[in-house]
Order: C-alpha cells, then structure tokens, then sequence
C-alpha cells in the first residue's frame, strides 16, 4: 500500500521539478505545444532567417537556454509571422520575449556558450564584451 503512495510523490516531485523552470520563466504555456511544426513551415517568412522555431519553443518549455540561443532565438525580433501558424494558439512572440530576458540576464549564459554564440553571430550587440 505504501509503493503507490511513494511512486505518487515520486511522479508529483518529477512533474514540479518538470514545470519548476517553465513556470519561473514564465513559459509553462510551451507545454501546449504539440510539436506540429507548422510554425517551421514560415520560417521564409522569419526576418530573423530562423529554420527551426519549434526547436526554440521545445527550449521554452524546458528552460533550455543553451538550445534556444543555438537555434537563433536571439535574432528573433517577435514579428508574430510564427505565432499566426499555430494551431495551439501559442503565444510565440510572448514565449520567446521571456527566454530572451531571461538569456539577457546577468550571468545566465554560460561562458563557453556566450563565447559559441559570439563567434556565430548568434548575440545581439548586447552580449559583446
Ligand atoms: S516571431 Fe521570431 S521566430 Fe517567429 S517569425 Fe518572427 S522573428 Fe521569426
Ligand atoms: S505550430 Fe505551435 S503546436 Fe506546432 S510545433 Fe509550432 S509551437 Fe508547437
């Protein structure tokens, strides 16, 4: 009697630690997504030249923001073309602006990673040293 009750908290710690990161950024809703990629089918429309903006919204909804930087989400300039393709009604623009402050924060890239970025012209002006 006492396994399930254990393997309840075990689960429920799993799901908070899951959404802990999402829910501080402020990108749990990424949770909605159902990895359609129909957001990707606009990316000749994306002025910030980005070819998979489903990978920068699985990054949101894990707080990831090493993958979000990698795959561009620094050059977004939330235009919303994205946000109009998707059939979960995600708040694109909304999602990546958070992973964007976030990224923007003192200290929260990693070195090596902020150093990667740079020298793929992945950072805005305001990452340079
Ligand atoms: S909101 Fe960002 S990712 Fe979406 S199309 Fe515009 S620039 Fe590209
Ligand atoms: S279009 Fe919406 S539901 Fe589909 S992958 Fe992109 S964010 Fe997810």
């Amino acid at each position: 009697m006492q396994l399930p009750a254990a393997a309840t908290l075990v689960a429920g710690a799993t799901l908070a630690a899951r959404l802990g990161t999402p829910l501080g950024l402020g990108t749990a809703d990424a949770l909605a997504c159902a990895s359609c990629r129909a957001c990707d089918a606009t990316g000749d429309r994306c002025p910030g030249e980005i070819p998979r903006i489903s990978e920068m919204v699985a990054a949101a909804h894990t707080g990831d923001l090493a993958r979000f930087v990698l795959h561009r989400g620094l050059l977004c300039v939330r235009c919303e073309n994205c946000s109009a393709a998707c059939p979960a009604n995600l708040d694109l623009t909304r999602l990546f602006g958070a992973m964007q402050a976030r990224a923007r924060a003192a200290d929260a890239l990693d070195p090596g990673l902020r150093r990667a970025a740079l020298a793929q012209g992945l950072l805005g002006p305001e990452f340079s040293p």
